[in-house]
C-alpha cells in the first residue's frame, strides 16, 4: 500500500516572514490522523530556517534543485551534500522549470538525479509533456524518454529509492489540472514501463501528479489507482490550501 505524500514546491516565492507563517501554520495544522507524508521544497536560502522549524516535525523537506558535481567553481550552484548539511531528505530533478528556463535535457536531468542518490538525496523525478506534445499525441513518448534517459544512465535498481512526479507542463501554473483520468492514464503508463522492468519497485515507486492541484480537486486525483499524491506549486504558499489538499488523502 502506497502512501499519499502531498508535497510542496515553492519555486522562487517566499521571504522569512513569509517562512514563518506559513511552515508554522502547516505544522499546526497537520492532524495525526491524516494518512498523508508531507514535504516542502523551499529555496535554498531558507533550509536552515526550514530545518530549524521542521526539526522533529511531520514535515520532511529538500531542495528545488542541485549541482551534480561534487564541489568546485560553479559559481550560484548548490551541491547535493549542501543540501543534506541543513536536513534535506529530498530533491527535485528536472522539473519543467529547470528544463525550459534553465536548459536541463535529459541526460543533465540524469546527470542529477544520479548525483543526488550518490549525495544520500531521494530525488523526486520531474516529467511530464507540453501542450504541443500532448496534441501531437506524443506523451508517452515524452515521458517514455525522460525515464530512459535515467534508466540508462542509473538502472531500474535506482527506482527503488526515488519518487516520480508527473507534471503536465500545460497545467503548471495555468490552473487547467489534468483530469483525473488524464493523469491516471499516464501514471499507469510509467508504472507499467517500470513494472515491466522489475514487478516489485514498480508495484511500490509513488507517483505524484502536479500541475494546479487545489484542496478542490484533490481527492480526486488521489483517488485513482496510481496516483500517489501531489507536488503542488501555487496552492503550497498558503497553508490552509496546502492543509486542505493534504485533507484529500
Ligand atoms: P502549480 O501547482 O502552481 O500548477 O505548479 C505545479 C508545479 O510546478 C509543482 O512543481
Amino acid at each position: 500500500m502506497r502512501k499519499i505524500m502531498v508535497a510542496g514546491n515553492w519555486k522562487m516565492h517566499g521571504s522569512m516572514s513569509m517562512v514563518e507563517t506559513l511552515l508554522g501554520g502547516v505544522i499546526d495544522g497537520l492532524d495525526d490522523t491524516m494518512p498523508v507524508d508531507v514535504a516542502v521544497f523551499p529555496p535554498a536560502p531558507y533550509l536552515p530556517q526550514v530545518q530549524a522549524m521542521a526539526n522533529g516535525s511531520r514535515v520532511a523537506w529538500g531542495g528545488q534543485t542541485l549541482n551534480p558535481n561534487e564541489q568546485g567553481a560553479y559559481t550560484g550552484e548548490v551541491s547535493g551534500a549542501m543540501l543534506v548539511d541543513f536536513g534535506c531528505r529530498y530533491v527535485l530533478v528536472g522539473h519543467s522549470e529547470r528544463r525550459t528556463l534553465f536548459g536541463e535535457s535529459d541526460a543533465d536531468v540524469a546527470e542529477r538525479f544520479e548525483a543526488a542518490q550518490r549525495d544520500g538525496l531521494v530525488p523526486v523525478l520531474c516529467i511530464g509533456e507540453t501542450q504541443a506534445q500532448r496534441e501531437a499525441g506524443e506523451t508517452e513518448a515524452v515521458v517514455a524518454a525522460q525515464i530512459d534517459a535515467v534508466l540508462d544512465r542509473c538502472g531500474i535498481a535506482a527506482f527503488d529509492q526515488a519518487l516520480v512526479a508527473y507534471e503536465p507542463v500545460w497545467a503548471i501554473g495555468t490552473g487547467l489540472t489534468a483530469t483525473p483520468e488524464q493523469a491516471q492514464d499516464v501514471h499507469a503508463f510509467i508504472r507499467d514501463k517500470l513494472s515491466a522492468l522489475d514487478g516489485r519497485i514498480g508495484g511500490q515507486i509513488r507517483i505524484l501528479y502536479g500541475g494546479s492541484v487545489k484542496s478542490s480537486n484533490a481527492a480526486d486525483l488521489f483517488a485513482r489507482d496510481d496516483i500517489d499524491g501531489a507536488l503542488v506549486g501555487g496552492a503550497s504558499l498558503t497553508a490552509g490550501d496546502f492543509l486542505g489538499i493534504c485533507r484529500g488523502a
